[in-house]
């Protein structure tokens, strides 16, 4: 049993996709002290973070600062814009798209949830666990609703527990070829300042994050990207809402206040890491999430090990899923690996718990740390009697080394 004031020496190695390791800058604006959340010096916080957050979701509209994770962000968006008995059509992407369909259900909602067919039969997975979002099978049950019953159409950006993302865009020009008035909420609670995100323009009506992942901070703060159409939606729908409703925390925000108490602390911290984030500019932050992924992809391969998600096209430059021999269980691997090198990985979820492990490239990271923590996989899978048909450290190596991150200037004295 280890006891909370019992640590290892260094750093562990937090390499889930998410909570990421938070920057020490961020840790540090953590601990400023707590200030009166109605007093003049909030509001500059406050109007701070809410123009940096429209700047990361590449929009004009409002966002909205939920003291809540991810789930409560999910919920807020679909008590916001839904009536009871509303059909809400979402697509199996793994087990984050489960649990969202699950709360639909929850709330009395009637999802109706798409899925690829069928199993890959060299890994046994469900190939609906392996890939993205097929968008022509929205569009063509959108056609098929004449009616217009179904209300919104749910997709996740960043599956996290599968290391695929779904083209947003395409999912947008299906719901366009319908001629369907449906809603598009995405999830890119793990998407949002690892990979591109662009609400305006890729035409969403609702975005939900979070902020243990791209945003490298603690848990503990929900988001929620509207649209003019997603606000509209929301005058007339008639779930219960009360905390979660977007009208006075939207009011309130426009002075940089919010109508309950804000998680002051993680403000702080939020502000820090949009400084980090735009300070180096959204464009380089998604080139260091794909190379990174692509360092670790090349490691996974010369592993010899399949790469869970099957299709190239969309890769996740947040996490890479890898799918271990059959009849050999993951979580051993895992638990090995954490008991032998203090290095936490991503267990398999729902359906492909047992059967992969996810390595998450995100967070306060670097060449070298990666490095590291492909050794400590490497050693725990030689470790768990696993036959590996080359050294995937060595493969990242070349490859980082071979991929500089940005051409090398001249030190300045
Ligand atoms: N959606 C996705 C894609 C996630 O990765 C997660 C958490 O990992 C969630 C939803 C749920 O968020 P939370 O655990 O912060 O409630």
């Amino acid at each position: 049993m280890i006891a909370l004031d019992q640590h290892p020496s260094g750093r562990h190695f937090l390499q889930i996709p998410g909570p990421s390791p938070v920057p020490d800058r961020v840790l540090r604006a953590l601990s400023l002290p707590t200030i009166d959340h109605r007093g003049p010096e909030f509001a500059v916080l406050g109007k701070k973070v809410l123009a940096g957050m429209q700047r990361v979701f590449q929009t004009r509209h409002p966002v909205v600062i939920y003291p809540s994770s991810g789930t409560g962000a999910w919920e807020a968006a679909l008590v916001n814009v839904t009536s009871a008995g509303d059909a809400v059509l979402m697509f199996e992407t793994g087990q984050f798209a489960t649990l969202w369909h699950k709360m639909a259900l929850r709330l009395g909602l009637r999802p109706e949830f798409l899925s690829s067919k069928g199993t890959d039969e060299t890994t046994g997975l469900p190939w609906s666990w392996r890939r993205g979002v097929q968008a022509e099978l929205i569009e063509k049950r959108l056609r098929e609703d004449g009616g217009h019953a179904i209300k919104a159409v749910c997709v996740v950006h960043n599956e996290t527990s599968t290391g695929a993302t779904s083209d947003i865009p395409a999912v947008r020009r299906a719901i366009d070829a319908a001629r369907h008035p449906a809603l598009l909420m995405v999830d890119t609670i793990s998407g949002l300042a690892c990979t591109d995100y662009r609400h305006d323009e890729w035409g969403v009506d609702v975005a939900i994050s979070g902020s243990q992942k791209g945003l490298m901070l603690p848990p503990g703060i929900g988001f929620n990207a509207l649209s003019p159409k997603a606000v509209a939606a929301s005058k007339t729908a008639t779930l219960p809402k009360a905390f979660w409703a977007w009208d006075e925390i939207v009011e309130m925000n426009k002075g940089g206040y919010w109508p309950y108490t804000p998680n002051t602390n993680l403000l702080y911290a939020l502000s820090e890491s949009l400084d980090m984030l735009l300070g180096e500019g959204l464009e380089a932050v998604f080139a260091r999430h794909r190379r990174w992924g692509e360092g670790v992809r090349s490691a996974v391969r010369a592993w010899g090990l399949p790469i869970q998600c099957a299709d190239a096209n969309v890769y996740s430059p947040v996490l890479t899923g890898v799918v271990t021999p059959a009849g050999v269980d993951a979580d051993q691997i895992r638990t090995l690996i954490h008991e032998r090198f203090d290095l936490s990985l991503g267990t398999g979820l729902g359906k492909v718990k047992g059967r992969m492990f996810r390595i998450g490239h995100l967070g306060d990271s670097n060449d070298l740390t990666l490095l590291a923590a492909l050794a400590g996989v490497e050693m725990g899978l030689k470790l768990s009697g696993i036959a590996l048909a080359g050294s995937g450290v060595q493969a990242a190596m070349d490859f980082f080394a071979a991929h500089p991150a940005r051409a090398p200037g001249p030190l300045k004295p």
